[in-house]
């Protein structure tokens, strides 16, 4: 671990005035190097037509362990891969050797704190024409240290958005695409805009599907409900994890079938989940309380389920967890 040549290397670095990430390292097609290495060119396939794929994924950093633990690795690999699939790509790499090379970055950026990382596929050659095969793809990792994205002691207000969710007849929400994020970004501004924390989107058909970047459940007279895979929301892995929690900790009924919006008004509890966003309480949707408009106590349990299993302080949940170091 003691590389103090490369430490004082890193303390120029910052004392050139150059942004801290510059100097972190990154994976790019089989190669670790700096951030400040990697450049992409203006006719980068994927920069004119969103043709990539990306996942985000989080370390969490237990002081007591003194280790950076990956959180589901290995789902959100597979997920990139199922992704990749949808894009015609080939990826070279198999999921475990992708969960090595994310730890080795963590290793050699050697963080000692909550951690974001993005992982893309994208369509890597410098060509017009829009279409999916005879492109070369590449395959990067990135991570920077990251913590709170959504303050998740405070429930937020929701409002539904004038703009629906993109649909499996056009453009697959279950598969995560840089372009899609166009559909996200223009409901969670019109949110912002309107005074609002965050959206909550229909589906072409009317159904609740999810918010900008989380998944959503909510909870009436005890029975958790949530939207189907096939109702256009993004299979989310933290979805998955509050429904283990929510069944095995809690032992509730979750249930998935298509919701209504006006089920978003008459409920008892809601709550947001993704990796960034972890597990959010909403307070507040179209100008109506949620319940009582407190932040649910079914919420608070499932979060601090959550919290204890990610950050490693529940021995049940470990294999949740890769220790990077
Ligand atoms: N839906 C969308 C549209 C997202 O971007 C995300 C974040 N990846 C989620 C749901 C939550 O997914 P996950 O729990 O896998 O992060």
């Amino acid at each position: 671990m003691d590389r103090p040549a490369e430490v004082a290397a890193q303390v120029a670095v910052v004392d050139s005035g150059e942004p801290d990430h510059y100097r972190y390292w990154v994976f790019r097609d089989g190669e670790y190097v700096r951030y400040r290495d990697v450049s992409l060119r203006l006719m980068t396939h994927a920069f004119s037509y969103g043709t990539g794929c990306f996942e985000g994924m989080r370390a969490y950093w237990n002081a007591k362990d003194r280790q950076l633990y990956l959180l589901h690795a290995v789902p959100h690999f597979r997920r990139l891969l199922l992704s990749a699939r949808v894009l015609r790509m080939s990826v070279d790499y198999s999921v475990d050797q992708l969960v090595e090379a994310a730890r080795e970055i963590l290793r050699r950026n050697r963080f000692e704190q909550d951690c974001f990382l993005r992982p893309n596929v994208f369509k890597a050659s410098e060509e017009i024409g829009v279409r999916l095969t005879g492109l070369r793809d590449s395959v990067t990792i990135h991570a920077v240290p990251f913590g709170t994205y959504i303050d998740v002691d405070r429930g937020l207000r929701c409002v539904v958005s004038t703009w629906r969710r993109i649909s499996d007849e056009s453009m697959p929400a279950r598969a995560k695409i840089a372009g899609s994020y166009v559909n996200s970004a223009l409901a969670k501004t019109e949110a912002l805009e309107g005074g609002f924390d965050e959206a909550i989107v229909l589906g072409a058909g009317g159904h609740v599907s999810e918010a900008s970047a989380m998944n959503l459940f909510l909870i009436r007279d005890g029975v958790v409900f949530t939207p189907p895979v096939t109702d256009d929301i993004l299979e989310g892995i933290t979805r998955g994890c509050v429904i283990e929690l929510l069944r095995k900790e809690l032992g509730l009924t979750v249930v998935e079938r298509p919701i209504d919006r006006t089920e978003l008004y008459v409920c008892d509890e809601v709550l947001l989940c993704g990796t960034a966003a972890q597990v959010t309480p909403v307070v507040e949707i179209d100008r109506r309380p949620v319940g009582d408009g407190e932040i649910g106590k079914i919420t608070r349990r499932v979060q601090a389920a959550y919290f204890a299993a990610v950050r490693g302080d529940n021995p049940g949940y470990s294999h949740w967890l890769i220790p990077v170091y």
